[in-house]
């Protein structure tokens, strides 16, 4: 099966992997800092809080803005249910703003007027939540000067999107967010195997952020009520262990390495993509003229196919050894959501996107020959499907 999405890893990779195997530390030690410090490099964030999930971030990021019970967050229906659950871990409420058709992301529009039906029903939420879909940045200047306006905060989820660019500035620099979210699992730009980092340039922010990735503890004389002696700590919030081990920093030091060639190559295979698709009756992954995607998904649109279609290819091509995909089912339509009074029809745009969306493989090593087979496997499908 030729996946989806899949790690690349070198023989420099595992052995940073294996030294730190063979070092004092497993975990707490000095490869997390590190990593931290190459992050904040790469997206220009001027602080990072590697964590072991980018849930595990969203939900520290949603802590350290105080988001709680009574507040509201919202985020987009077109994205892992990650982006949401973290308000409700926290005890809020979730809403979705619809997407822009055309790139998949949070749509400003849209966001303008809930922002004006919030505001008239005193509901304005704390913090909104857009996601890079497939890496390719959102509106953010538009979200931004939006989230002013009404007094929101603003965590960007860019668990696709490290790498790429918004307006000629890395994603991650938090430019026009107090937060920014990065995913290392398997499939995404760059791994760990599980791990994430909430970025930011808000040392306040990022002080709190580190201390609810260890129980809520902190070890600062200065910020402690009381002291004992030099084994003094205190917890002053409920926080997690959500620390990740010093095996998984030292292979995302060393993954960051690759990021630049991972992007191009990615580049390079969606633009094969693109040429090879032309043909078809199918849409194909639309260029923000301000963004540089990462790249991290090539989705397309079946044109004109009915849900029954896209299941009947879907089952084709995954015969064929085509791992294809969908990425998202609509986050309000999972039985949780729909508990909480969500109903199809709530978020057209999501709802239509999601019934021709198709997401077909794509990692730095792909071949041309993976490719061509799976080119000429969607071919034949949409031909078998009269599409
Ligand atoms: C993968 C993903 C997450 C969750 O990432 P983990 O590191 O697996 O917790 C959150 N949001 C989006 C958009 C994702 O794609």
């Amino acid at each position: 099966m030729i996946p989806y999405g899949r790690q690349y890893l070198d023989e420099d990779d595992i052995a940073a992997v294996v030294a730190v195997l063979r070092s004092d530390y497993l975990t707490q030690g000095p490869a997390v800092p590190r990593f931290e410090t190459a992050l904040q490099a790469c997206t220009g964030a001027q602080e990072a809080v590697a964590v072991q999930s980018a849930t595990a971030a969203l939900l520290i990021a949603c802590r350290a803005l105080g988001v709680g019970p009574g507040d509201v967050v919202w985020t987009s229906p077109i994205t892992f249910v990650a982006s949401a659950n973290c308000a409700r871990m926290c005890g809020a409420q979730v809403d979705f703003v619809d997407i822009d058709p055309t790139t998949f992301t949070m749509c400003p529009q849209h966001l303008a007027e809930k922002l004006a039906e919030a505001e008239r029903q005193g509901r304005v939420p704390k913090v909104i939540i857009p996601v890079h879909m497939c890496g390719q940045s959102c509106a953010m200047a538009d979200i931004h000067a939006l989230a002013q306006r009404y007094g929101c905060r603003i965590i960007e989820d860019a668990s696709h999107a490290i790498g790429g660019r918004y307006q000629d500035v890395p994603i991650g620099s938090c430019t026009y967010s107090d937060i920014t979210v990065l995913s290392f699992h398997p499939v995404k730009i760059i791994t760990t195997g599980e791990g994430g980092a909430a970025l930011t340039n808000d040392a306040d922010l990022a002080g709190h952020m580190r201390d609810l990735r260890s129980h809520g503890i902190t070890r600062d004389p200065d910020a402690c009520e009381d002291y004992h002696g030099p084994w003094y700590y205190e917890q002053y919030d409920l926080g997690y262990n959500s620390r990740l081990t010093d095996m998984q920093a030292a292979l995302g030091c060393s993954q960051l390495r690759h990021l630049n060639a991972f992007i191009e190559a990615r580049h390079a295979l969606a633009e094969r993509y693109d040429q090879a698709l032309a043909d078809l009756p199918v849409d194909i992954p639309y260029r923000r003229s301000d963004s540089y995607s990462a790249f991290h998904l090539y989705i397309i649109g079946l044109r004109g196919a009915s849900p029954e279609q896209r299941q009947r290819l879907f089952t084709f091509m995954r015969a064929q050894g085509i791992g294809v995909h969908v990425h998202y089912i609509p986050v309000h339509l999972q039985p949780y959501y729909r508990r909480l009074g969500f109903a199809p029809g709530d978020f057209p745009q999501a709802e239509r996107y999601y019934r021709t969306a198709l997401t077909l493989p794509l990692f730095p090593q792909l071949s041309h020959a993976q490719q061509d087979q799976v080119i000429a496997s969607l071919a034949d499908g949409c031909h078998q499907e009269g599409l």
